[in-house]
């Protein structure tokens, strides 16, 4: 066995022991159920965990990870948990949250292959097509880079807003606040891109149900 794996189980345990020297109840407090009322989409990317970098503790936060942060409108996994999310949970924010050097959206400015996340990182390609124009006049590829990192995140908080899980919980007068942030990965610093959306009014006329 690797030292690090090693370490981790041993990590396991001092979290553990820590924890109950501050409060006996701690496990047998969480085992009793959730009621988080955030939940963050965001990149599987290690370096970008969504509880530490918003101070949340367990209980505090549903999470939805995946690479780039995509709302894809027909990926089962992000729909269970969304709908699980705003149903059962009743969430009142949900948080796409991008950052700066994602590697699935470098990847996909370029042509280079990498296996069966090639046709994950064509949804990422789709959104630098919508951008082309705000794009492609960019020079500088970082700040090129960056901005697209961005309307990612942006297209994907509309993304969310398009599904009928979300429009049926502003149907019916729920509470639900969509966000978009991205987080430097640099600074630790999250900055809010303010496409905050509350109600479908706030859509394209083309994506607004009639529920
Ligand atoms: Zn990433």
């Amino acid at each position: 066995m690797s030292d690090f794996y090693k370490k981790i189980l041993e990590n396991n345990k001092k979290w553990v022991e820590d924890q109950l020297a501050i409060d006996q109840d701690y496990f047998k407090d969480l085992s009793k159920g959730q009621n988080p009322p955030l939940l963050w989409i965001g990149c599987s990317d290690s370096r970008v965990p969504a509880n530490e970098i918003i101070g949340a503790k367990p209980g505090e936060v549903f999470v939805h990870r995946n690479i780039a942060n995509m709302v894809v409108h027909s990926d089962m996994n992000m729909l269970s948990v969304l709908d699980y999310a705003v149903n059962v949970l009743k969430v009142s924010h949900v948080i796409v949250c991008g950052h700066y050097g994602c590697g699935g959206v470098k990847a996909a400015m370029g042509n280079s292959s990498y296996g069966v996340i090639d046709n994950w990182i064509r949804h990422i390609k789709d959104i630098f097509r919508f951008n082309k124009e705000k794009l492609t006049p960019i020079e500088n590829e970082e700040e090129r880079f960056n901005r697209f990192v961005e309307l990612n995140v942006k297209e994907q908080v509309l993304n969310l807003a398009k599904t009928s899980i979300v429009q049926t919980a502003w149907k019916n007068g729920q509470e639900l606040y969509l966000h978009g942030w991205v987080y430097g990965l640099n600074s630790g610093y999250v900055t809010d891109l303010e496409v905050n959306f509350s109600k479908n009014d706030d859509l394209h006329e083309l994506y607004q149900l009639d529920i």
